[in-house]
C-alpha cells in the first residue's frame, strides 16, 4: 500500500507531467483532490513537483515528518497556515532556481525569514509554497563589515561578532530574523549614533523576480540598493546582507521596573531620553513598556536600557535611575550576552500591533496611557488577555544617518525627535480575532486624531510596529513611494514580488 506521502508525490508527478495544455485549462482552479483534501492550485501543484524533482531532500509536504514543526517557526499563533509544500534552500543557487520554478508556474508563495512578522499572510500561506530560510545561516566576519545569511537571527550575529569585540546594529531581542527587520528599517539600541539597521547595510545579495541573481550597493544597481533601505519585501528574496560592524566590545545595561505611582514619571523620562540630541552622542536606547492587567487593575513600567561603553549606572538613563521601583538592576557585559536570554518564544499568543508617532511631550503620552487603560478595561473580557503600551524612542540622530550618509532611505525622516507609540494586544482564540482588531485600530487612530488636532502627531509609520490594517507605504514621501514603485517595475517587471509573493506590506498595485 501506498503511503499518503508517496500518494500526493505522484499525484503531483502526475500533474506537473501533464502537457502545458492541461495544466494552462487548470489555472486559476482549486485542485482539492490532489493533495487528499489540501486545497491546492494547479500552480502551486506545478511548482511543488518541479522542486520535488530537482530538490527532494528540500522539501517538505504536508505528511512530510517535518512539516507541522516548520509551520509552528512563526511568533504569531496566527501565522500557523497550511503551505502545499516547504522549500527550504541552503544555497542563493537554490533560492535563484526555485524562484524561476515559481513564477514560470506562475504559482503564490510567501518567504519566512525569522517569522516575527505578526501579519498573517506576510510570512506564510495556505495552499501556496513557503520558502524558509534557515538554513541560509552562513556568515563572514571582516574587519569592520559581516556578511549574513537571511537565516540568522540578530542573536546568531552578536554571537559572531562577539569573539571581535564589535557589533551589528540589528534587533533588540534574541529570535527576531536578521531579514525581515533589515528590510523594513531595523530599530536597535543605538540608533540614535549609528541611524537603524538599513542605514548600516553596505551591500545586499537578492534574487529577482526571474531568478537572476543580482548584487545592490553604492556602485552597483544603486537605485535598488536605496529601495532596499526600508521597502521591504517588494523587490526581491534577499540571499545575503553585508553589514558595517562597530568596535563596542562592552555595553553597560539597565533593566529596571516601575510601580504605577511611578508611571507618569516614566514617560516624561522616556521624552528626555528621545530629545538626547549631543553633537558628539553616546549610543543608548531602550525597550520601554508599561503592563497593565485588566483582572487586578494594576499597572507596571519597564525598562530595558543599553548604552555603548561601560558607565555604570549607564549615564543616559539616569532620569530612570531616579524612579523609585522595584528593580534597578546595572550591568556591564556584552552585546551576545545580554541578548541571550531576551528570547521572544512562538506561538504564544495571537498579536494585534498598532502604531503611530508622536513628538515627545510627556502629558499628551501620559493622556494616551490613561485612554488605552480605560479602553483595555472595555475588552476585560477577552480570553488570555495580554495588553502592552510599548514606547520606541527615535532621537533626532537616528534620522540624521540617513539624511547625511550620501544613501538616505525610503523614509526621508525629518531630523527631530520622536516616539513611536504602540499598542501590542496579545489574546487566546480565533473568535476575537475581529473583535480585537477592530478595537485596537479604533482606539489608535482615535488617540492620533486628537494629536494631529494638538499639532503633535506625525505621519511616520514604522512596519515593525504596525498592525495588518496599517499602511506604512502611506505614510513615506510621496515621491519616496513613486520612486520605488518604478525601481520596482524595472527590476520585477512580471510582478513577482507583488503578484505572487503578495503578502506584508507592499506597495500595493
Ligand atoms: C517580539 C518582537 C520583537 C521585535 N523587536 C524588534 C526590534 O527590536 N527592532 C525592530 O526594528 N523590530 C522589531 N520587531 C519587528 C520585526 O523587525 C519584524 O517583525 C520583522 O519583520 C521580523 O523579521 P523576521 O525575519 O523575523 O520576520 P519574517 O516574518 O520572517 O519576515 C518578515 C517579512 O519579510 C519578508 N522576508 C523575510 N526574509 C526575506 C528575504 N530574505 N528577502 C525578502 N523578504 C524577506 C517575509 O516574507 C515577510 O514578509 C519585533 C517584532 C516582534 C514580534
Amino acid at each position: 500500500m501506498i503511503s499518503r506521502m508517496q500518494f500526493m508525490a505522484l499525484a503531483l508527478l502526475g500533474l506537473a507531467s501533464a502537457s502545458p495544455n492541461i495544466l494552462d485549462s487548470l489555472r486559476g482552479q482549486t485542485i482539492t483532490a490532489v493533495l487528499g483534501g489540501l486545497d491546492l492550485t494547479a500552480e502551486a501543484a506545478c511548482a511543488c513537483k518541479l522542486l520535488l524533482n530537482s530538490y527532494s531532500d528540500m522539501i517538505l509536504f504536508p505528511t512530510s515528518a517535518n512539516y507541522t514543526a516548520e509551520t509552528k517557526l512563526f511568533w504569531d499563533i496566527r501565522s500557523d497556515l497550511s503551505p502545499a509544500c516547504i522549500f527550504q534552500p541552503d544555497k542563493a543557487d537554490e533560492v535563484a532556481d526555485g524562484i524561476k520554478i515559481l513564477s514560470g508556474c506562475d504559482a503564490q508563495f510567501a518567504v519566512r525569514g525569522g517569522g516575527h512578522m505578526n501579519y498573517p499572510g506576510s510570512n506564510n500561506i495556505d495552499g501556496g509554497v513557503l520558502i524558509t530560510l534557515n538554513k541560509l545561516n552562513s556568515y563572514k566576519v571582516e574587519n569592520d563589515t559581516i556578511d549574513v545569511g537571511p537565516g540568522m537571527t540578530w542573536y546568531d550575529v552578536y554571537a559572531a561578532l562577539d569573539p571581535h569585540g564589535r557589533i551589528a546594529i540589528g534587533g533588540r531581542l534574541k529570535t527576531i530574523g536578521v531579514p525581515g527587520l533589515t528590510l523594513i528599517g531595523g530599530v536597535h539600541y543605538f540608533i540614535n549614533k549609528y541611524g537603524f539597521a538599513m542605514d548600516n547595510v553596505v551591500s545586499y545579495d537578492i534574487v529577482l523576480g526571474n531568478g537572476t541573481q543580482v548584487t545592490a550597493n553604492d556602485t552597483t544597481n544603486q537605485d535598488l540598493f536605496w529601495a532596499l533601505k526600508g521597502g521591504a519585501n517588494n523587490f526581491g528574496l534577499v540571499t545575503k546582507f553585508t553589514l558595517k560592524t562597530y568596535s563596542i566590545p562592552l555595553i553597560s545595561t539597565t533593566i529596571q521596573t516601575f510601580n504605577e505611582s511611578g508611571i507618569y514619571d516614566l514617560v516624561k523620562a522616556t521624552c528626555d531620553l528621545a530629545s538626547l540630541d549631543d553633537a558628539d552622542p553616546i549610543a543608548a536606547g531602550s525597550i520601554i513598556t508599561i503592563q497593565y492587567n485588566a483582572t487586578t487593575k494594576a499597572a507596571s513600567g519597564s525598562i530595558l536600557g543599553v548604552q555603548e561603553g561601560i558607565s555604570n549606572p549607564p549615564s543616559q538613563f539616569a532620569n530612570f535611575s531616579a524612579i523609585p521601583g522595584p528593580i534597578k538592576l546595572n550591568n556591564v557585559t556584552t552585546l551576545k550576552q545580554w541578548g541571550s536570554d531576551k528570547v521572544t518564544p512562538n506561538q504564544m499568543f495571537r498579536v494585534m500591533f498598532s502604531h503611530k508617532t508622536i513628538v515627545p511631550d510627556a502629558d499628551r503620552l501620559y493622556s494616551i496611557y490613561q485612554a488605552w487603560r480605560a479602553a483595555v478595561d472595555q475588552i476585560a473580557d477577552v480570553q488570555g488577555l495580554y495588553p502592552t503600551f510599548v514606547m520606541n524612542t527615535v532621537a533626532a540622530g537616528a534620522a540624521r544617518v540617513g539624511q547625511t550618509n550620501g544613501i538616505g532611505n525610503v523614509w526621508g525622516l525629518k531630523v527631530e525627535p520622536t516616539i513611536w507609540w504602540q499598542f501590542s494586544t496579545g489574546w487566546d482564540l480565533a473568535q476575537d480575532d475581529l473583535r480585537v482588531t477592530a478595537w485596537s485600530r479604533q482606539l489608535t487612530e482615535h488617540l492620533h486624531g486628537i494629536n494631529r488636532k494638538l499639532g503633535l502627531a506625525r505621519d511616520h509609520i514604522y512596519m515593525g510596529d504596525a498592525g495588518e490594517w496599517q499602511d506604512p507605504f502611506a505614510s513615506f514621501p510621496e515621491a519616496n513611494v513613486e520612486r520605488m514603485r518604478a525601481i520596482r517595475s524595472a527590476y520585477d517587471p512580471s510582478g513577482t514580488f507583488s503578484r505572487l509573493n503578495w503578502g506584508g506590506f507592499k506597495l500595493g498595485f
